[in-house]
């Protein structure tokens, strides 16, 4: 099935910008991602405009603005490809067009997996729709073979004159960008993260994606009842909690583990806040962890500074089913798997 959703971030300019120390990741790949640009001759990732020296400084060393675009995609990618495990290589559609941008806002990126599937072949739990990354790591073999699994587009009116905004991308690799630009890694990083299934796919109004749970919304709480989205009798119950600021929970595991070294957003049981403002952002709700969380997390819904650490977010990764650095959770995975020497990506544009 196919979704016609996207889930946005967006930055405010009068956002405070912080420096971040990133430690490197490791470099083993568990995953293999390919990559299939879907921009022209001379745009986008071909742009062959000068490069940013500050994001040469930075260490990405592309020959042109394309290049180096090209360069920090591929090193997100890598980053997700060194801690997700699936034997079955994991199509991305990418590609820099003009999104909504003015001098105070600006829509950085939007992704989406381009599929869903449910009662596939071991698939973990039945009558749950899993997007086509996610499942197709438990099949083992790709279940849409026709389509790509996630679609990402990225803001490029960042880099141009037509945009009001007033910071331009950085595509340096070290998570230090300057004031005055928005670290690319970072946000390629969240946007991937939606389309491997950090998202649900029930709609605004509280109505689940043809009356069937999601993997991400099992996982969903309003703490004032105690109920699970899924669990509620009606459409309304869930939209109502969805919008309940502060009460909206994630409730997994992995992530009740982990998020002990939250300062902020936590319940003292546990549970971790969830986005849910009132009225509800239908691009936004839910589907990105609340922006109380301290430390700040890498799926919040607004740009706040480079955060190149999957942190909470890995958890949550696991806790909807994915098996992290080569890991079994009762699947069919193997120690290892992945694409061997080089990198963590095929491409099927040269150059790429
Ligand atoms: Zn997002
Ligand atoms: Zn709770």
């Amino acid at each position: 099935m196919t979704l016609l959703k996207r889930w946005r971030t967006r930055v405010q300019a009068a956002v405070l910008v912080l420096a971040a120390v990133v430690a490197p990741e490791a470099a083993l790949c568990q995953a293999t991602f390919g990559i299939i640009s879907q921009d022209g001759p001379n745009e986008g990732f071909n742009d062959p405009s000068r490069p940013d020296p500050a994001s040469t400084v930075g260490g990405n060393s592309g020959a042109t603005l394309g290049a180096q675009r090209r360069i920090a995609f591929r090193y997100a990618v890598d980053i997700w490809a060194s801690r997700l495990t699936s034997d079955v290589v994991i199509a991305v559609e990418a590609s820099f067009d003009p999104l909504a941008c003015n001098a105070t806002q600006a829509d950085l990126g939007l992704a989406a997996a381009n599929t869903v599937h449910r009662d596939f072949t071991r698939a973990p739990i039945s009558i749950t729709w899993y997007p086509a990354a996610l499942a197709n790591a438990h099949a083992g073999f790709d279940l849409a073979p026709g389509s790509s699994d996630i679609s990402a587009q990225f803001n490029s009116a960042l880099d141009g004159i037509t945009c009001a905004f007033p910071r331009a991308w950085y595509y340096g690799l070290d998570g230090n960008p300057p004031a005055d630009t928005i670290d690319f890694v970072s946000i390629a990083l969240h946007e991937l993260a939606h389309g491997l299934g950090f998202q649900t796919y029930m709609d605004a109004d509280g109505g689940k994606l043809g009356g069937f749970d999601d993997a991400f919304l099992l996982w969903l709480e309003d703490h004032s009842t105690g109920d699970l989205l899924s669990d509620m009798a009606t459409d309304a119950a869930r939209a109502a909690a969805i919008t309940n600021t502060g009460n909206l929970h994630w409730v997994g595991p992995n992530v009740i583990a982990a998020g002990v070294g939250l300062t902020a957003g936590r319940h003292p049981g546990g549970h971790v806040r969830m986005y849910a403002p009132d009225p509800v952002e239908p691009a936004s709700s839910a589907s990105h962890f609340s922006t109380a969380l301290e430390p700040d997390e890498l799926m919040e819904p607004y740009y706040i500074a480079a955060n190149h650490d999957v942190g909470l977010t890995l958890e949550l990764m696991r806790d909807i089913g994915w098996s992290i650095d080569g890991s079994v959770q009762g699947n069919r995975f193997d120690s290892s798997s992945g694409g061997g020497g080089g990198g963590c990506f095929v491409s099927t544009v040269i150059g790429f």
